[in-house]
């Protein structure tokens, strides 16, 4: 039995293939599934979830490589990350977290385009479920529920 973490590969399977960047039609359109928004950095629910509450945390520009964010694009990026696990931590307590950049498709980057954090919560037991279901997706809560309940704390950033 294969047990593989691969959170990225749901978005690469079941991705419709979007034209533009999702990352910054996100931001033209202030789609619903938008937590945070700043002049900076954004934080969206991953469409796409391998399990509840993956978020994506990016920067605003469309840069596709780190040596291509400034200093201080790479600090606010690390303190948004810093306060998702923290939101992520009050509202649904998970047991541990992955945190983790996919750079180019062979390391599973879905929209290489555009860099963007990973933030996958985990709890105890959840690999045995999902190295059941393999590629499909296991969300127990639907994804605009965890939004509403994630939402307020993102609002008071
Ligand atoms: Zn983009």
């Amino acid at each position: 039995m294969q047990t593989v973490w691969a959170p990225w590969r749901i978005d690469y399977i079941l991705g419709e293939k979007e034209e533009a960047c999702v990352f910054c039609m996100a931001l033209d359109k202030k789609k619903e599934l938008t937590l945070y928004q700043d002049n900076d950095i954004m934080v969206v629910m991953n469409k796409y979830p391998y399990i509840n509450g993956h978020l994506l945390v990016a920067p605003l520009r469309h840069v596709s490589q780190l040596n291509q964010l400034s200093i201080n694009e790479m600090g606010l990026l690390m303190k948004k990350i810093d306060q998702s696990v923290e939101i992520l931590k009050q509202e649904m307590k998970p047991d541990g977290f992955n945190v983790g950049l996919n750079l180019g498709k062979i390391a599973g980057a879905g929209i290489e385009e555009h860099l963007h954090f990973h933030i996958v919560p985990r709890w105890i037991g959840d690999v045995n479920a999902l190295t059941v279901f393999a590629d499909i997706r296991v969300i127990p809560e639907h994804i605009e529920a965890t939004y509403k309940k994630l939402k307020p704390y993102f609002d008071k950033l």
